[in-house]
C-alpha cells in the first residue's frame, strides 16, 4: 500500500543539497506499487539526487525509486544475466557484481546514484560505459499505466545521452536492470589516469578488484565530495565538434586540447572552462555556486545554495565559452522545473 506525503522535503535526497520541497512524494519499493500512483499529475522520478538542480519548490508528484534486488537470471559458460532493482546503489552492484566473479563494470567504480539512472544518461567513466554490458530494462509507462521492456537497439544510447532523454522523457519509471557481465576479464585501461599509474607502478597486479579499487582512488583525489561540497558531479558535457572546426579553433588557442575518433573530436569541457578563467569562480562577492577550484568541470554549491543561483552561473559559463571560442556548452546535469 504506498504511502503519499505532502510537502516533503528533498534536501537529503539530492547531492546539491538544495532545499527543494515536493507538493507530493511516494516512496516506490516494490514496482507493483506503481498501478496504485495518482496518475493525472505531474510526475517527476528521483533515484539517487546525483544528476539533478531541483526547484525551491516541485508542484507535482515526486517518485523516489527504492526498489531493490540483485539476480543472477540466466548463467552461461562465459556470461550471466543479471537482474538489478532500480534502486540498488550503483556502486553496491558493481561491487557485488565483481565479488562474484562477474566483470567489466570495474571502471565505473564508485559513480554516485542509482542503478535505474545509469541508463538515462548511460553513465560512462575511464573508458567503459553502461551500454558496453546493457542487456534490457523493464520500465512503467506513465502513460500506458503499463509495464514495458527495452533492449539494447531501443535505448538508443550514446554519449550521456539515450531514449529516456528525448522520446520517452519524463514517460517511463525504470523498475529493473539487467546487464549481460563476462566471467572472462579483460581489463580497460588505456584511460589517461589509469595509464599513468600504471607505467609508475609495474609491479601492480592487474586483477577486476585492484581496478575498481584504484579507480575508486583516482576518483576520490579528483572529484570533490558531495558530502563536504555538494555538487552533482560534471555539471557540462564534452563538446563534440568536426575535425576542421577544431584545426580552427587550436590554431587561435592552440592550449585546448582534444580526443580524435574518426571526422570528430570530443573536447575537454573542463579544459575550456579553465582557459576562460572560471576555475574556483562564481558570481558576485560570496557566492553560493561555484566551480570547484579542483576540477573546472564541477560546480559545487554552499549551504543553502538554490538552483537560481546555479542555473545564473552556468548560464554565464556557457555565454561566456561561446564568445570566447565559438562552442556552446550543453549542460549534463538535469535541470527540473
Ligand atoms: C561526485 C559525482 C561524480 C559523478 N561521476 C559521474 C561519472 O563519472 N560518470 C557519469 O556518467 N555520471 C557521473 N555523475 C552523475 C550521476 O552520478 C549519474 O548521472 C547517476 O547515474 C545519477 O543517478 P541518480 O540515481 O542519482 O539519478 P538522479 O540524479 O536522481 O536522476 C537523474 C535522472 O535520471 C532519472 N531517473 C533516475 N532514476 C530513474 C528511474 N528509476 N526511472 C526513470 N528515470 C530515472 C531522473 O528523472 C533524472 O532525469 C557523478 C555525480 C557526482 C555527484
Amino acid at each position: 500500500m504506498i504511502q503519499i506525503f505532502e510537502n516533503q522535503s528533498l534536501l537529503n535526497k539530492n547531492t546539491f543539497a538544495i532545499n527543494s520541497i515536493a507538493k507530493y512524494y511516494i516512496s516506490i519499493s516494490a514496482k507493483e506499487e506503481l498501478l496504485d500512483i495518482p496518475n493525472n499529475i505531474r510526475t517527476f522520478v528521483l533515484g539517487g539526487g546525483s544528476n539533478v538542480v531541483l526547484p525551491p519548490y516541485f508542484d507535482g508528484l515526486i517518485l523516489d525509486i527504492n526498489i531493490n534486488g540483485f539476480d543472477i537470471v540466466r548463467k552461461d559458460s562465459d556470461f550471466e544475466i543479471i537482474k538489478v532493482g532500480a534502486g540498488e546503489s550503483w556502486d553496491n552492484f558493481v561491487f557485488k557484481s565483481i565479488s562474484q566473479g562477474l566483470f567489466g563494470f570495474e571502471n565505473l567504480a564508485l559513480i554516485p546514484g542509482k542503478v535505474g539512472a545509469a541508463p538515462i544518461q548511460n553513465i560512462g567513466a575511464y573508458g567503459i560505459e553502461q551500454d558496453k554490458y546493457f542487456y534490457k530494462l523493464e520500465y512503467f509507462d506513465l502513460e500506458s499505466n503499463s509495464f514495458k521492456e527495452l533492449y539494447k537497439t531501443d535505448c538508443q544510447f550514446g554519449y550521456r545521452n539515450s531514449v529516456f532523454k528525448s522520446t520517452l522523457k519524463n514517460k517511463a519509471v525504470i523498475t529493473n536492470v539487467y546487464y549481460r557481465l563476462p566471467k572472462n576479464w579483460e581489463p580497460v585501461i588505456n584511460y589517461k589516469d589509469i595509464n599513468e599509474f600504471l607505467s609508475a607502478n609495474k609491479d601492480f597486479e592487474l586483477s577486476p578488484i585492484n581496478i575498481y579499487n584504484l579507480v575508486s582512488q583516482i576518483r576520490k583525489s579528483k572529484l570533490p565530495d558531495p558530502a563536504y561540497q555538494p555538487n552533482a558531479g560534471s555539471f557540462f558535457k564534452n563538446p563534440i565538434i568536426s575535425r576542421s572546426e577544431y584545426e580552427k579553433i587550436t590554431k587561435v588557442n592552440p592550449e585546448i586540447s582534444g580526443f580524435i575518433s574518426g571526422d570528430f573530436v570530443k573536447l575537454s569541457a573542463a579544459k575550456l572552462i579553465e582557459i576562460a578563467g572560471w576555475k574556483g569562480k562564481g558570481i558576485g562577492i560570496n557566492p553560493k555556486a561555484k566551480v570547484s577550484p579542483d576540477h573546472s568541470l564541477v560546480i559545487t554549491g554552499s549551504d543553502g545554495v538554490n538552483q537560481e543561483q546555479i542555473i545564473l552561473l552556468s548560464d554565464a559559463i556557457i555565454n561566456d565559452i561561446y564568445k570566447k571560442f565559438g562552442i556552446l556548452l550543453e549542460r549534463e546535469v538535469n535541470i527540473i522545473q
